[in-house]
């Protein structure tokens, strides 16, 4: 997998990004002084609420798999809970890795509290075990794709392929389809939203990047989520794709900060729960 920081094109991407509106989402509300923090809207509610949309057979999805629930198509990604308390949710990308997700497995469990990960199906291929600690411990386990790749560069089918494959070893791994899609990068296009919602799941992007990725230090990505925190925001840090010890160490941080402000940390309510 390519690792988030050694793609030079990640910056000039959430620019294209925003100016095609898949990032800062039209229709959403900015919350007032928190420019980098756009409220999702009504349809954040919605993505919260139990699918009932009928469950359909999907080509290439068949058995031992149940098939997915088919979602309705969204235009653009979640990128705020709706909420009414304090929650906030923590997530974190690109893994599962031996030498960062324990550490962050450990934390979240110290202070009993439920994340989720997006993780890429060939990291998953050699770390089950950390999957199922995952899944055991209550996370979200969502779709970050099988290599990482940049979507919008992709033939349907070879994205299709990405996203089928993880959820399919994701289902094989915890005996449960994942029900959250994250594009890598935050490159979102139609097809993504499609192949998404046609193997039932909801897009979820994120309301405050840490930027943990550049590595630019414990502190800053501290101050980052120090900065961002309100009601609904949804966090972006990586447990994986380089050197993320700065990562871990922030979480060890601003968690329990979080907490002893009042903030619950939580995850969205699973599809059909
Ligand atoms: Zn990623």
């Amino acid at each position: 997998m390519k690792p988030d920081q050694n793609n030079p094109g990640r910056r000039a991407l959430f620019r294209g990004v925003a100016l095609l509106g898949l990032g800062a989402v039209a229709g959403c509300t900015g919350a007032p002084g928190r420019p980098s923090a756009p409220a999702a809207g009504p349809q954040a509610a919605k993505a919260m609420r139990p699918s009932t949309y009928r469950l359909q057979p999907l080509a290439g999805y068949g058995p031992p798999h149940a098939a997915p629930t088919r979602l309705p198509v969204r235009h653009e990604p979640i990128l705020q809970m709706d909420t009414h308390d304090e929650s906030m949710v923590l997530t974190f990308d690109d893994g599962p890795d031996p030498l960062y997700t324990p550490h962050i497995l450990r934390t979240l469990r110290e202070h009993d509290v439920r994340a989720m990960f997006f993780v890429c199906g060939e990291q998953v291929e050699w770390n089950k075990d950390l999957l199922r600690e995952m899944a055991d411990d209550g996370h979200i386990v969502g779709n970050h794709t099988w290599t990482h790749p940049l979507l919008t560069e992709m033939s349907r089918a070879a994205m299709r392929s990405e996203i089928e494959r993880t959820c399919e070893i994701i289902d094989d791994t915890i005996g449960e389809p994942p029900a959250w899609f994250r594009a890598p990068y935050g490159a979102w296009n139609r097809n993504a939203f499609r192949i998404g919602a046609e193997l039932g799941m909801e897009p979820l992007a994120w309301t405050v990047d840490t930027n943990d990725w550049s590595e630019p230090g414990t502190r800053s990505i501290v101050r980052a989520v120090r900065a961002g925190a309100a009601p609904g925001v949804v966090v972006l840090s990586h447990d994986a794709g380089g050197n993320r010890s700065q990562s871990v160490a922030a979480l060890r941080i601003f968690l329990p900060e979080l907490l002893d402000s009042g903030y619950r940390i939580t995850v969205p309510r699973r599809r059909g729960v």
